[in-house]
């Protein structure tokens, strides 16, 4: 399972598609309930995770989806 997203791509200067893993909200939804909000940062951080693997399909560079990665990338 994958999400497609329009991205602008820094390696072919447009916009492209990007596909990431979808993160499954519905199931640790699920969790987070039944752990009485224990998984929430576990949520977070698989969110994260999967929002940082999307990659270009042009290109097939990866790219971060998220502002705050973005920024720390560009740092390097
Ligand atoms: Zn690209």
């Amino acid at each position: 399972m994958s999400n497609r997203v329009m991205k602008r791509c820094k390696e072919c200067g447009k916009r492209t598609l990007h596909v990431h893993p979808r993160t499954s909200h519905s199931v640790h939804l699920l969790l987070a309930i039944v752990t009485v909000g224990l998984w929430l940062p576990v949520w977070l951080m698989v969110t994260m995770y999967n929002n940082s693997q999307g990659h270009c399909t042009r290109c097939g560079k990866s790219v971060w989806l998220w502002p705050f990665f973005r920024r720390h990338q560009r740092r390097r």
